[in-house]
């Protein structure tokens, strides 16, 4: 498969640091900054890409954008950067958050304690020093205090393991490992297998100038308007002379991020009413206007959206109207149709993604009720005996969200204890930031916490601080150690699964329960009751002295 691809380790800079964080997206950057600018600490930050970006340097896939608004979607922790960045559209593309990722990079000077090109194998923790060793594929080792994930929840792409997956002569890409060179679909034959977030992303493009494209549909998602455009004059400006202010506010709100880009826009969402509380006509209305401004305003247009079946189910209703305004062919509307419940899988933000189905270049295949059977040597073939012949499949197949890119290494804590083992029946946390017997080791964006369900790089930043100050809080008594009782622990995955228990996320399949990878345990993956509650939550925590937590003094690093 032809992807972007971790080349040999460079010149990884092995040696003893007090923090090593493992990975360069805005997580990694943010703590590295702060541990580093306004701590003092020795920080190494090891990263597989030949940039930093996380994210934004792996799905480099056409069509590939962001679905929080440019302007909230970005590093708060200097001032004069968020000034001197300039975004161009409401939401921006790939390659623009990429650019932006760079120029925090050389404004803080940080690439010179980033080690990149270098891909962790395994991190140790040692029982008498209370230390970490990691150890890359290249074979150079670190040793720290404190070590800090930050490899990012969606970040380990799933190739579905199908059948004669290796006999296909023709190109194969999957969206999470796209490659830097350009891929032409121009006269091309495509097959593209998923249409959650990334696929219907790309099948806008793809369905620009392929030959045909077949859209190899499993599960219909729900999917809205994002109603992108350049941002208008003056409105840059006018955010970034309140964004003190306003980004006070957005913390605030569910998932710290505010459904309108101007402040002077009228208050259009979040909505402060359950859909019960109004009649059709305005119920309609209020869909309308938020279908017609764009973005996640739609999902929080009423307060019960994503708590009870029977609101989610109007909501759905709704879009299922708008793909009967949108598509012509009726049979292919019905399977556009989700049967899933709205909000159980996350929702898309799309751009004429329907009205691609209008188009005689495009085949919408339902591979649901006629399920794939096998990868040949020149397309596919379903159950049904149905051989597409392709020049290209493009996987967009998804991740092993929240847990994959930790799973994947050896880590190992106290005792010989494997991180993997540990979370053979579902992963469990404290607080979304440490687990029990892993002592020292804090994650950014790991499971029980809500970052995937927030503005991310909020929510990165604000787990950065908690773990930067517990770091310090620590250090500054002669703690050598700290680790999650279990009892804690346990109350911690009990209440999320109570959160969740309470919504209707759980009555769906997806990778927020991990459903989406064969054999993983169904466990909901993250914090739902939102921002605010999630931050006061865990700060609480800190303001009791880390109650919950062991805190050890015995032994000194050698
Ligand atoms: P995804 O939402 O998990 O979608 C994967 C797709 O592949 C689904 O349609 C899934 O079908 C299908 N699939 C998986 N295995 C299959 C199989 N064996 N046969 C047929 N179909 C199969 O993954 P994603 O689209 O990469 O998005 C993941 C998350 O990344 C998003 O939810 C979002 O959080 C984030 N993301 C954000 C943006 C953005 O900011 N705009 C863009 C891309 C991604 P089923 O639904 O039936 O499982």
């Amino acid at each position: 498969m032809d992807m972007v691809s971790s080349e040999a380790a460079g010149s990884a800079r092995t040696g003893e640091f007090d923090v090593v964080v493992i990975g360069a997206g805005f997580a990694g950057l943010a703590a590295l900054h702060r541990l580093r600018e306004r701590m003092g600490y020795s920080v190494r930050v090891i990263e597989a890409g030949t940039q930093a970006g996380g994210t934004w340097y792996w799905n480099r896939y056409p069509g590939a954008r962001c679905d929080v608004e440019s302007l909230q979607y970005s590093l708060a922790i200097d001032d004069a950067i968020q000034q001197e960045w300039s975004w161009t559209e409401r939401f921006a593309t790939q390659s623009e958050i990429l650019e932006y990722t760079q120029f925090v990079v050389d404004r803080l000077d940080l690439a010179k304690d980033i080690d990149f090109q270098t891909r962790v194998s395994s991190a140790v923790y040692d029982d008498d020093t209370d230390s970490w060793t990691v150890t890359t594929e290249g074979g150079e080792t670190y040793s720290c205090r404190w070590l800090i994930m930050a490899a990012g929840p969606l970040s380990t792409p799933n190739i579905p393991d199908f059948p004669g997956i290796g006999d296909f002569k023709g190109e194969t890409y999957h969206t999470g490992m796209w490659p830097k060179h350009a891929v032409s679909f121009a006269g091309t034959r495509v097959a593209q297998i998923g249409t959650g977030s990334s696929g219907v992303q790309i099948a806008q493009e793809i369905s620009k100038d392929a030959a045909k494209h077949y859209v190899l549909q499993r599960t219909a998602h729900h999917i809205i308007p994002a109603r992108n455009r350049p941002l208008l004059e003056g409105e840059q400006e006018e955010i970034k002379a309140r964004y003190p202010e306003l980004r006070q506010f957005w913390q605030t709100l569910i998932g710290a991020t505010f459904y309108q880009s101007l402040p002077s826009d009228p208050p259009l969402v979040p909505g402060n009413k359950s859909i019960f509380d109004v009649t059709p006509e305005e119920r309609k209305e209020i869909f309308d206007n938020a279908w017609a401004y764009g973005g996640y305003g739609f999902q929080r247009a009423f307060t019960d959206t994503l708590k009870t079946i029977e609101a989610s189910t109007i909501a759905g209703d709704y879009i299922a109207d708008r793909i009967r305004d949108a598509v012509k062919d009726l049979a292919v509307v019905e399977k556009l149709i989700s049967s899933q419940y709205f909000g159980t899988k996350r929702v898309i933000l799309d751009t004429n993604y329907y009205e691609i189905f209008n188009q005689d270049n495009v085949e919408l295949v339902d591979v649901k009720s006629n399920p794939i059977v096998r990868i040949t040597e020149k397309g596919l073939r379903l159950e049904s005996g149905r051989e597409i012949e392709v020049d290209m499949i493009v996987f967009a197949t998804g991740f092993d969200a929240m847990t994959g890119s930790l799973t994947r290494m050896d880590i190992t804590g106290r005792g010989g204890k494997v991180l993997r083992d540990a979370w053979k029946d579902g992963p469990a946390s404290y607080l979304g930031i440490m687990v029990a017997e892993f002592p020292g080791m804090f994650i950014i964006g790991g499971p029980q916490s809500c970052s995937a369900l927030a503005n991310v790089i909020t929510a990165n930043e604000q787990q950065v601080d908690w773990i930067c100050e517990a770091i310090s809080w620590l250090d500054e008594r002669g703690y050598t150690s700290i680790e999650p009782t279990p009892e804690a622990q346990e109350a911690w995955v009990n209440r999320c699964n109570e959160l969740a228990d309470a919504t209707i996320y759980t009555k769906g399949d997806s990778w927020y329960l991990g459903s989406n990878i064969p054999g993983k345990p169904r466990r909901f993956l993250l914090y739902v009751a939102g921002y605010p509650g999630y931050k006061s939550e865990t700060e609480e925590v800190a303001d009791k002295g880390y109650e919950g937590f062991v805190l050890d003094k015995a032994k000194e690093l050698n």
